[in-house]
């Protein structure tokens, strides 16, 4: 499995998230975004439901450690997502410095 998304995965990814970064609602360009694992690899697999757009800020700031739910992706926060971004949040504990 890759790591990094193809363009056309990073492409579907960011037309998604209508360009927005998921952490912070900050709009950045197709060229500036970062396409971040929601669930760090290779935990988080390169697919589609485990990327967001993120910007460079938040992407730094998250580093490769799973984010406190109080910071997850929007999406996972309204879609009802919670318990299962809390599992995997879980699960992942060991990733945090
Ligand atoms: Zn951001």
């Amino acid at each position: 499995m890759q790591r990094y998304a193809d363009h056309k995965l990073r492409w579907r990814v960011y037309s998604r998230d209508r360009g927005q970064c998921q952490y912070c609602g900050e709009q950045v360009t197709f060229d500036a975004c970062n396409i971040d694992h929601v669930v760090p690899w290779p935990t988080g697999l390169t697919v589609f439901k485990n990327l967001v757009v993120a910007c460079r800020t938040c992407n730094k700031a998250k580093g490769g450690a799973h984010i406190p739910l109080k910071l997850a992706p929007v999406r996972l926060r309204k879609t009802g997502e919670e318990r299962a971004a809390a599992q995997l949040f879980r699960a992942n504990r060991h990733l945090f410095t």
